[in-house]
């Protein structure tokens, strides 16, 4: 009988986990593959921990992972991975945002010989306007800067021990689950699903995390910045030319001096433009030594 590892990362969400937990066994016991679930507590500052305790206390199916700290979803799913023994691992979140039935339809794929199930929104379900807003510009942005369509991608995926084996080997410490269970290859299928309203507890994310995160990813994944630098550079030499031409002609037909105005607004823009470049490259230099640096991913204060 195959095992069947469910993930979920859960930061401050003990208002969803009683809830998640029960769903969820009552959702896989009976099928006819063995499961086992997973919650890393990245860090939460209410009693999330203790209702993962309180879950598991009655079942041996629940496992749980405390982090000494927030280390992010990302981390959390890592995290989890490593912890799933199953032939065929499922991430979802724990608000139960990601309807649970389709990890049945999902399971079915598997066994027809799909390596990686990819959750894909049809909706996105209820939220505010500036919410959407701002998910919307950062998934054009990220789209574009990865070249991996992520404006209905989803955390929500199985994939296959295989997989989850080379996700795993991936030594980068700024991990994206994202970008990079797209970036692994393998059989991969997507299955439509509807983004639920979150019944508890509030979205962990606020629109200046979103631009954090958004930045730190394009620029993780994606060199189209630093390569702008090169095109703003052509683009200056161009003005560059055609200055220097007009100068010249100025020059030789005795009308120049005067140019003071010129000067100045060649020296803001030049100015600007250059430091905005050095700053680019800088996100790229401490993107490189916080790599260099060799923290571990998360740590990990407590599993069973
Ligand atoms: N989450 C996490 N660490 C964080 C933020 C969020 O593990 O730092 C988890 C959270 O508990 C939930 C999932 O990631 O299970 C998705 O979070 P949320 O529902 O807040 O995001 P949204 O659905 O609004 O995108
Ligand atoms: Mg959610």
């Amino acid at each position: 009988m195959s095992l069947l590892s469910v993930v979920i990362p859960a930061y401050n969400e003990q208002a969803m986990l009683p809830k998640t937990a029960a769903v969820m066994t009552s959702l896989l016991s009976g099928q006819h593959f063995s499961y086992e679930l997973i919650f890393v507590d990245d860090g939460s500052t209410d009693g999330t921990w203790e209702e993962i305790r309180k879950a598991a206390s009655s079942t041996d199916t629940i496992h749980g992972v405390h982090f000494s700290r927030n280390f992010g979803k990302d981390a959390a799913i890592c995290a989890g991975l490593a912890h799933a023994k199953g032939d065929c691992c499922v991430v979802m979140d724990c608000d139960l945002q990601h309807p649970p039935e389709t990890i049945l339809e999902m399971m079915a794929l598997w066994e027809q010989g799909y390596e990686v199930v990819e959750g894909v929104k049809h909706s996105r379900g209820k939220e505010n306007l500036l919410y959407k807003a701002s998910a919307g510009v950062f998934y054009r942005i990220m789209t574009f800067a990865t070249g991996i369509d992520m404006r209905r991608a989803s955390d929500f995926k199985l994939m296959d021990r295989k997989a989850v084996k080379a996700l795993l080997a991936m030594p980068e410490r700024k991990g994206f689950f994202r970008a990079q269970s797209a970036w692994i290859g393998f059989r991969t299928t997507s299955i439509g699903f509807d983004v639920q309203q979150r019944e508890a507890g509030t979205s962990k994310w606020s629109t200046i995390s979103l631009i954090r995160y958004a930045l730190t990813n394009i620029l993780s994944y994606s060199t189209i910045p630093m390569q702008a630098v090169t095109f703003a550079g052509i683009f200056v030499f161009l003005i560059g030319i055609i200055l220097s031409i007009q100068t010249l002609i100025h020059y030789f037909s005795g009308k120049s001096v005067e140019g003071f105005t010129t000067v100045i607004l060649l020296l803001l823009f030049l100015g600007s433009v250059i430091m905005v470049s050095l700053g680019i490259i800088g996100y790229y230099i401490a993107q490189i030594y916080q790599e260099v640096q060799r923290r571990p991913r998360y740590i990990i204060s407590e599993q069973f």
